[in-house]
């Protein structure tokens, strides 16, 4: 019994481990309800990045017909520019990113990379292209180094460490008991939001597309973290195309360009400086926010204090 038992249990262990893997891809990328498959065309070529620019031409998208998600969206992101998205909750900013990663079609208008439509050519192609560090990010069951190692299986230890570093991670993970081997996820070492979103970004760091989507986390993060966080992202974004889908203000500030979001249609687009002028929806998100922390702050203190 003990040797049937045996192969038996172990077959199990693989089992949990495949449909664990499977369910961190699916995770990773927000998607929980399956959506129709999404097939490519017969002989549908690979995308060609040449600069990088991305555009969404008169976007029109609804998961389900009855209730229509974006309304019409129309914006560029120049390569090598950063383009901002935010809104509130709801607006349907991360739907943007689904569906530049193809996860799902648009109903109307089209999506184009390099002037390629995205439905024209090849998926792997596609994602090949575009790097995600999303807002909660799943590690795998195995060890640090492999985590980080995920962005390009080829990459020699030194560069996976070299990527750690640009992703201000190195520190935390040579304090860990293995270091680099220290294993990480549900039956390993449990980490922090914002150490996750640094293997996150250090695995983008290898992964070095040309084109990248950042995520951001709707999580309050402790201002010294946001900040690490933040230059992190500075680094791997600088002179990449890049759509920040924001959740604080506080990170938009740099950005080329501005979307605002609400309702599933542009509300009002510029710079940082341009929007706060104008006093309008983004004026009034970034003040009720900077309210905000300034509560939290103070309710900070007083606990330090006592
Ligand atoms: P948040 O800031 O809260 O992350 P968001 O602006 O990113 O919000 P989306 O995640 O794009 O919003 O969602 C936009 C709308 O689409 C929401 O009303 C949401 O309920 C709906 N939605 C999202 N995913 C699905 C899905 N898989 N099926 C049906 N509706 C969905």
């Amino acid at each position: 019994m003990i040797q049937l038992y045996q192969p038996l249990n172990f077959m199990g262990m693989v089992y949990r481990e495949i449909k664990q893997a499977v369910l961190d891809i699916e995770t990773m990328f927000g998607i929980l309800d399956r959506p129709a498959e999404i097939l490519d065309r017969p002989g549908a070529p690979d995308l060609a990045v040449r600069q990088g620019e991305v555009r969404f031409e008169n976007v029109v998208f609804a998961y389900d017909p009855e209730r229509p998600i974006l309304k019409g969206i129309d914006f560029a992101v120049p390569a090598g520019r950063t383009v901002a998205v935010v809104g509130p909750s709801g607006a349907g900013k991360s739907t943007l990113s689904r569906l530049l990663f193809r996860f799902y079609d648009v109903s109307g208008g089209r999506i184009t990379i390099d002037g390629q439509d995205i439905r024209t050519v090849s998926q792997t192609s596609l994602r090949a292209a575009i790097g995600m560090v999303p807002q909660d990010t799943v590690l795998f069951n195995d060890t640090i180094r492999y985590n980080i190692r995920y962005g390009r299986w080829e990459a020699t230890d030194a560069e996976v460490e070299q990527a750690a570093a640009l992703a201000q991670i190195d520190d935390f993970i040579r304090s860990t008991p293995a270091g680099y081997d220290t294993e990480v996820g549900e039956r390993g070492l449990k980490l922090s939001g914002g150490e996750k979103q640094r293997v996150a970004i250090a695995r983008t760091i290898l992964k070095s597309p040309p084109i990248l989507v950042l995520d951001e986390a709707t999580s309050a993060l402790d201002s010294y973290t946001e900040r690490e966080i933040q230059e992190a992202l500075e680094r791997v974004s600088k002179n990449r195309t890049t759509i920040v889908i924001a959740h604080r203000l506080s990170t938009v500030v740099g950005a080329d360009e501005i979307i605002v979001l609400n309702e599933g249609r542009i509300v009002e687009r510029g710079t940082h400086g341009e929007l706060l002028d104008r006093g309008g929806f983004y004026a009034g998100m970034w003040n009720r926010q900077k309210e905000a922390e300034a509560a939290r702050e103070t309710l900070a203190h007083a606990a330090a204090e006592g």
